[in-house]
């Protein structure tokens, strides 16, 4: 018997961010830009209009081993027992968005053209990281969270609150921290000095690990999201900061599910917030379609 007879491969797809909520909002011209950045190429670019800072940070995929079928009892050393609470038909219903729109583009589609996403058939479990979280920001991240519930379908498991601290290449599966499962969404308020991505006026970075059986559809299995805590600390002194720091936190979450920046300016998705108004119509199309993700008993 092969001791790996998948052919997993691994490559986290991270959508990072560049906000500029207060150039917008108070009308200070040297913070009207975009900084972006691609995971794989490393340096803030200057500001730049379009989207495109999506980055394939690893892969870490086994050998490929031909004629080897997934589904078997056996499973790679990487990688928990597959299908754990995986249900037969999704958990959850996404909320139908108020109107159509087609202002929304994914951070990874399948072969078949098919958004990569989460399976909608087994919970998502998120951790918090909250050592740095600002005085009464943590309750922003749930409110977000039971935002993009609604919006996609998906359940979210509040696992509590952890020591981890984010890492640009995070193990999906880390057994001794997190027991025998795919490591949960990690979710840290921590700031540039743990985060360097989150240098400058980043103020918070977002994506997911998707797995794979060779070139084979692709699946989220976990995910991270790091918030600057220094900046939307500072953010929530302001007026109507609680609704900027959802913003971003939502922005991320979005980036999480698998939505890339789009050019629209009214979509959350745009690398920055005008109007901190929340998600809106093509970002929750976007995520309704995300929320229709293949389930995988196999992953
Ligand atoms: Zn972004």
């Amino acid at each position: 018997m092969a001791r790996f007879v998948r052919n997993l491969v691994l490559i986290a797809v991270i959508g990072c961010v560049a906000f500029l909520a207060a150039g917008l909002a108070y009308g200070d011209p040297r913070l009207v830009g975009l900084l972006e950045f691609r995971i794989g190429g490393g340096d803030p670019e200057g500001p730049a209009a379009g989207s495109g800072e999506t980055g394939q940070a690893e892969n870490t995929g086994k050998a490929a081993q031909p004629g080897v079928q997934p589904g078997t009892a056996d499973r790679a050393a990487d990688s928990p027992p597959p299908g754990l609470e995986e249900s037969d038909s999704p958990l959850g219903t996404p909320e139908p968005p108020a109107e159509r729109s087609d202002s929304y583009k994914f951070l990874a589609v399948n072969a078949d053209g098919t958004p990569v996403g989460y399976s909608p058939c087994r919970p998502l479990h998120y951790v918090v990281n909250a050592d740095l979280a600002p005085e009464g920001a943590a309750g922003l991240v749930h409110e977000a969270i039971k935002t993009v519930s609604r919006a996609t379908g998906i359940r979210f498991i509040n696992d509590g609150a952890t020591d981890e601290q984010p890492v640009e290449k995070r193990a999906p599966y880390q057994p001794a921290a997190y027991g025998d499962r795919w490591a949960p969404l990690l979710i840290a308020w921590t700031s540039p000095d743990v985060a360097p991505k989150l240098r400058g006026q980043i103020i918070g970075t977002g994506g997911s690990t998707h797995y794979s059986y060779g070139n084979g559809p692709k699946t989220f299995v976990t995910g991270s999201l790091e918030l600057d805590a220094p900046q939307i600390a500072a953010e929530l002194d302001r007026p109507d900061g609680a609704s900027y720091a959802t913003a971003v936190i939502l922005h991320e979450l979005s980036h999480v599910m698998g939505l890339e920046h789009v050019d629209d300016p009214v979509q959350l998705m745009y690398p920055e917030i005008g109007a901190p108004d929340g998600l809106a119509s093509g970002d929750l199309n976007g995520l309704q379609e995300l929320g229709k993700a293949q389930c995988r008993k196999d992953l």
